[in-house]
């Protein structure tokens, strides 16, 4: 079966935006066109036909492409129902369980809210490819911006149980700085030491750490790992519950 053609295009100072096409059909999507300019130049570069804009949500370095790649492509902008008020341009409202379709690939709609209240994620099952805007990050996860630790956590669940072998295509390039903290907080963790380093060379390489698989962050993630004893032990927060750990672990984040 075909798979997603999925390009990382690196914008402003740590942003990723992502342009994926079905080769069935040439529909061609971008994720979180955060600037119009560089979108173009890549369609244009590929000879890609721009059919669709996803948003994940509102923040102005995922979003501030969207009008004028909307005018220039004539292509529809899909956002959250929930979200429709902040998303520019949006055309097609999506709620949690909706499918989206880029030609003859279809995504899952989730409903993610932690970073913003109204932020989604989108899951093409067949491509094996997550679409986690400031939700996930490879190592990390989004700041607490409109929502509450439990919903956080609660959204990030959702994603945990998405298949190991799911590549995780995140807003950010945070990774390396994500690494520093997840250390502080779990330096037993061997598969975290060697993320890591690995993460450290692909950047000495001038290469994104993105995407990342689901499979290696449920294993090196802390924010992904608030239910297990062995972290909340180590964070001398025994017994807790993994809410409370959770958000332990992003108020010690939001000071590292
Ligand atoms: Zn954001
Ligand atoms: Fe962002």
């Amino acid at each position: 079966m075909a798979s997603l053609d999925v390009r990382v295009l690196p914008v402003l100072s740590d942003n990723y935006v992502y342009l994926a096409r079905d080769p069935e059909t040439g529909e061609c999507a971008v994720i979180d066109p955060a600037v119009a300019g560089p979108v173009l130049q890549a369609v244009d570069d590929l000879g890609w036909r721009l059919t669709q804009i996803l948003c994940t949500h509102h923040h102005m370095d995922h979003i501030g492409g969207n009008l004028e790649v909307k005018q220039a492509t004539g292509c529809r902008v899909v956002g959250a129902r929930s979200d429709s008020g902040r998303i520019p341009g949006v055309d097609e409202m999506v709620d949690e369980g909706d499918t989206v379709a880029i030609g003859n690939r279809e995504a899952k709609v989730f409903e993610t809210p932690g970073h913003t209240s109204g932020h989604i994620a989108f899951w093409f099952a067949d491509s094996n490819a997550l679409f986690c805007g400031d939700t996930l990050f490879s190592l990390g996860c989004g700041r607490l911006f409109e929502g509450t630790p439990e919903q956080m956590w609660t959204s990030l669940r959702k994603l945990r149980e998405l298949p190991d072998d799911t590549k995780v295509y995140c807003g950010h390039e945070y990774t390396n700085s994500n690494a520093d903290f997840a250390l502080s907080v779990d330096s037993g963790n061997a598969a975290l030491k060697r993320r890591a380093d690995e993460v450290v060379s692909l950047r000495e390489a001038g290469r994104p750490t993105i995407p990342a698989t689901l499979g290696e962050e449920k294993a090196t993630n802390p924010f992904l790992r608030a239910d297990d004893a062995g972290l909340g032990d180590a964070m001398g927060l025994d017994g807790q519950d993994p809410v409370a750990v959770f958000a332990e672990i992003r108020r010690r984040k939001d000071n590292f």
